[in-house]
């Protein structure tokens, strides 16, 4: 089932309340001015009380007759008002006075016990609706019941008419509170159907479009604000991705046009083997760099897509730079540079990914040997400073000059084209060393200036020094297994 909208939905509760607070208010005033209208007749039927006090009180005599008294009563209220509802009885049951309009509604005189302060009721006498009072009066000695009345066909008449009144103006009224609550609704939430037509056009080809500017400083401006964050990030990122693949696309279009041209031109005429030879050796070497190339480009893809997962344990860093720079040292020396490292002689534990480390490590040393001319130094250190571990790779190379500093760490760029380029880069080995280093919540710096070399600081938090004890007792335990006699089996 289609459910209504929130438009429709407000408006029903709107109504649904507005109803319900019309209907107390009807209630409550229907209530109150019915007991202030029974109030005023209460009143009246009071003060009919008294004055027939001070009647009674009058009549001193103590052994009057019932039949003189009857005549006193029936003087004083036959041809009065007061007297149009009027019985009054004796102790005895004798009746003094009977307004003659209650003939056939007589009221037997109950003992006087049971009439003791003034009780009110509503009856009928004949079709008139009434209210009476019944009140015992004490004097001279003597006590006399009395119940008098006042017809309320005003009251009931009136009261009708406030309900009548109230019934016909209910309608109206909810009819224009409905109207009002819906206008209102459509009103608050216009904003809401903008944003959505907007939200609706925008695709791939007009993301840099944004959802109308809204300054009403309430939760739809929020709301509008907010998405217009979200779509500048999938913007951002939608960037990134498009200048990712044309960067990468370029970069592969190089390699992949050396390779046709070595083949083609070797293809042009007959050889000897020693040509072909050569040129099959460019062609490999092509390859070789295009499948690093390619190997890099899907790190940085994974990276971006949150699938290049790196597996942080706990370990002396140490060991793990100790074997890259084993690895490299040779290397370093058959291209005429001297190698010099510096490796602390304390434990350095820190939570890191082994093989990621020395990937870092290669980037660095690569760059260094690359950039650095025969006879230069390369210079690598590990050590402990505060808390940190740093790795410092130095040389004496080019050095880089200070505004290609910043951006070296972004992806594709090469502060010297050409020369990268023919030494095989593709300016994205740095960018891969920032994403291994905030993998691991380090840092990484770099202070160079042109013709000076360049140093590269790679900072790692270290491990509190309980890991320590850790890892000497792992270690204790990898020796331990290592030099200890092969058991017999079984
Ligand atoms: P590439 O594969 O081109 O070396 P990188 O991302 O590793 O890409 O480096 C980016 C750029 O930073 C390089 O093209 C180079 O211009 C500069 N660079 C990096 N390391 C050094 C260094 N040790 N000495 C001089 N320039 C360097």
């Amino acid at each position: 089932m289609r459910r209504l909208s929130i438009g429709s939905r407000l408006t029903l509760w709107y109504l649904a309340i507005f109803a319900a607070a019309q209907l107390c208010l009807g209630v409550g005033m229907w209530l109150v001015l019915r007991h202030d209208l029974y109030g005023v007749a209460d009143d009246a039927l009071t003060s009919q009380i008294e004055d027939l006090t001070t009647f009674l009180k009058t009549q001193k005599k103590k052994n009057m007759t019932v039949a003189k008294l009857r005549e006193e009563a029936s003087e004083a209220y036959a041809l009065e008002h007061s007297g149009d509802f009027l019985q009054i009885y004796d102790e005895d049951g004798n009746w003094i006075y009977r307004a003659p309009s209650l003939e056939r509604n007589q009221f037997a005189s109950a003992g006087p016990a049971a009439v003791k302060g003034p009780s009110f009721q509503d009856c009928q006498v004949g079709n008139k609706p009434f209210r009476f009072i019944t009140q015992r009066i004490d004097v001279n000695g003597r006590w006399y019941v009395v119940r008098t009345g006042v017809p309320t066909d005003q009251i009931a008449a009136t009261l009708s008419l406030f309900r009548r009144y109230l019934l016909m103006l209910a309608p109206l009224l909810l009819l224009g509170a409905a109207s009002g609550g819906y206008w209102l609704s459509r009103k608050a939430l216009s904003p809401v159907d903008a944003i959505t037509r907007t939200a609706r056009s925008i695709g791939g080809g007009n993301l840099g479009d944004r959802l109308e500017k809204l300054t009403t400083g309430d939760e739809l401006q929020r709301l509008s604000d907010t998405l217009n964050e979200m779509l500048a990030r999938i913007e951002d990122a939608f960037l990134r991705v498009t200048q990712f693949t044309a960067d990468a696309s370029h970069e592969l279009r190089t390699p992949i046009s050396l390779i046709r041209t070595e083949a083609e031109i070797a293809l042009r005429k007959s050889r000897g083997n020693e040509e072909y030879r050569e040129a099959l050796r460019h062609v490999l070497l092509e390859a070789e760099r295009t499948s690093s190339l390619v190997e890099e480009l899907l790190t940085l893809a994974r990276a971006d897509s949150g699938r290049e997962n790196l597996h942080l344990t706990l370990l002396d860093l140490r060991s793990a730079i100790a074997e890259t720079a084993a690895e490299w040292r040779q290397l370093v020396e058959s291209r005429n540079l001297q190698f010099t490292q510096a490796i602390a002689d304390c434990e350095l534990p820190v939570l890191a990914d082994r093989r990621a480390v020395q990937r870092l490590l290669a980037i660095l040393l690569d760059n260094a040997v690359k950039y650095t001319p025969q006879a230069g130094a390369v210079e690598l250190r590990l050590e402990a400073r505060n808390d940190k571990a740093v790795i410092t790779v130095r040389d004496s190379g080019i050095g880089i000059a200070e505004q290609d500093q910043k951006k070296i760490f972004e992806r594709f760029y090469r502060a010297d084209k050409a020369r990268s380029r023919e030494l095989g880069g593709a300016g994205i080995g740095l960018a891969i060393a920032d994403w291994i280093v905030q993998q691991h919540r380090g840092s990484i710096a770099v202070q160079s200036s042109i013709g000076n070399g360049s140093a590269f600081f790679v900072e790692f938090p270290l491990q509190a020094a309980s890991a320590v004890l850790e890892i000497s007792q792992a270690k204790m335990f990898t020796d331990y297994a290592d030099n200890s006699p092969e058991r017999p089996r079984g």
